[in-house]
Formats: C-alpha cells, structure tokens, sequence
C-alpha cells in the first residue's frame, strides 16, 4: 500500500493493493500501482508514506510473488 502525491495537480492517489491501479489524471500522468510508482516526470511525484518496508535484500520472497501475480491477472483477462 503505497500514497503519492503528483505536485503537478496536487491529487493524492493511493494503491491500496497490488492490483489497484490509481491514476492522478493530469498531464504528468502520475500513477501508483501496488508497490509500483510512475509518470512522465518522477519529479513531480512524492511518495507519502511506506507502510511496507522495502523488500530489496529479499529478492528469494519476492519472485514466487510476482509469479502468482501474472497469473491472477491471467485470468481475469
Ligand atoms: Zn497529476
């Protein structure tokens, strides 16, 4: 669960899960997505918080995860 802030319109978007997908809407197409942030320009895109901690030294957890992602989004499609 992550919050942004794009500094372009001042929205604040929150991705309350991994597959919610928030978009600010402006030029700058600030987005948030699980853990996954993005746009035009990182520049005007400030993370709020981080609840979770960052996942880097445990790359063995993390890909079993990203499998079973593609495979939830398999089947909704
Ligand atoms: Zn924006």
């Amino acid at each position: 669960m992550i919050t942004v802030r794009c500094k372009k319109c001042n929205a604040t978007i929150t991705s309350l899960h991994e597959h919610d997908y928030k978009a600010c809407g402006c030029s700058n197409q600030t987005y948030v997505k699980g853990d996954i942030i993005g746009g035009n320009n990182l520049d005007h895109i400030v993370q709020v918080n981080t609840p979770r901690k960052e996942p880097e030294l445990k790359l063995g957890t993390e890909a079993p995860r990203k499998r079973k992602t593609r495979l939830i989004d398999v089947d909704i499609r």
